[in-house]
């Protein structure tokens, strides 16, 4: 058997022209054009790279985008009053600081995104959309497991035993409770877990999201599960691969995302929905 490989452009492409309908909706029903601003401090290269990427999908949606560039030496203060300033600006809707922060502040990280008005959090990294995810009230949710649910939802997809792999406040946590309000019976895993593979093989749908290149062999996976790999490794300088060894999880599983090509290419258009999202809920719109 070989297993069906979900793309994620072909899901994406989806997530994109769904956003793209509710911009023009909100363009003309109530005189409103969503608007990101993206804040980078420094030239960390991949960094440039994601931004100008948000910055290009915003333009081919027809969101106003700003990218507010600051040099690496800008104080905890200097992005302080930058945040106050978009907080306070009408139109913008969504703000996002792009990680990693330059050494100097990174120790400020939380403060620093945790300034940022919960209404316009489009990371959905602030303690208030936590909450809100977990207590299944309308949250900005974080990208990544908010487009890997969207695309196990577009691909009608309905596992009821799901098991994570990681458990950061990135992806792992945020998707252990998207996962469980669809119902699923969700385990999460991480670094201490005892007789990972005795748990990975219960899943119908197994998430990957622990950054190890190929971690996940064959035996770990229950035949015919769908298996979501979240993970980006480099392991060559132009290679990159995921957490999940694809080769031989495409003979076990029923569905798969490949790296690269997959999971990665669902970040930026989720981005685009929180933006629309972040917009209906401050115009008191039903998202
Ligand atoms: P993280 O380092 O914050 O968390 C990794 C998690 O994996 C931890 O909870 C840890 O306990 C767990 N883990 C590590 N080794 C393990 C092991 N041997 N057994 C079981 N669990 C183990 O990472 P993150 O930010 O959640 O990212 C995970 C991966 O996803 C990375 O490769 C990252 O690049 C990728 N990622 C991709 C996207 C995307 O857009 N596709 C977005 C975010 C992260």
């Amino acid at each position: 058997m070989s297993a069906k490989i979900l793309y994620g452009k072909e899901f994406a492409a989806k997530i994109k022209e769904s956003a793209r309908l509710e911009v023009d909706d909100l363009k003309n029903n109530f005189g409103v054009t969503p608007g990101l601003a993206v804040i980078i401090v420094g030239e960390n290269p991949a960094s440039q790279v994601y931004v100008r990427n948000k910055h290009k999908t915003c333009e081919e949606l027809g969101i106003k985008s700003e990218v507010i560039a600051m040099p690496a030496t800008s104080t905890k203060e200097d992005l302080l009053s930058k945040i106050d300033e978009l907080n306070a600006a009408d139109d913008i809707h969504g703000i996002l600081v792009q990680l990693p922060l330059p050494d100097a502040i990174k120790a400020h990280s939380e403060e620093i995104l945790n300034r940022i008005d919960p209404l316009k959090d489009v990371d959905g990294f602030h303690p208030v959309n936590v909450g809100k995810l977990v207590t299944g009230s309308p949250a900005l949710v974080p990208c990544t497991p908010a487009g890997c649910l969207e695309m196990l939802d577009l691909a009608d997809i309905d596992g009821k035993r799901a098991v994570i792999i990681g458990r950061s406040n990135i992806v792992g946590k945020p998707m252990l409770h998207l996962l469980m309000a669809r119902h699923a019976t969700v385990t999460v895993c991480h670094s201490h877990t005892k007789n990972l593979a005795d748990v990975t093989r219960e899943a119908e749908i197994l998430v990957a999201a622990m950054g190890k290149p190929k971690f996940v062999t064959a035996d770990m996976i229950r035949q015919g599960a769908v298996v979501v790999d979240v993970g980006i490794n480099r392991i060559e300088p132009k290679k990159l691969v995921g957490d999940v060894d694809f080769d031989a999880a495409v003979e076990v599983a029923s569905a798969i995302t490949p790296v690269p090509g997959g999971v990665g290419l669902l970040t930026v258009a989720m981005l685009m929905k929180n933006v629309v999202k972040a917009t209906k809920l401050q115009l008191k719109v039903k998202t």
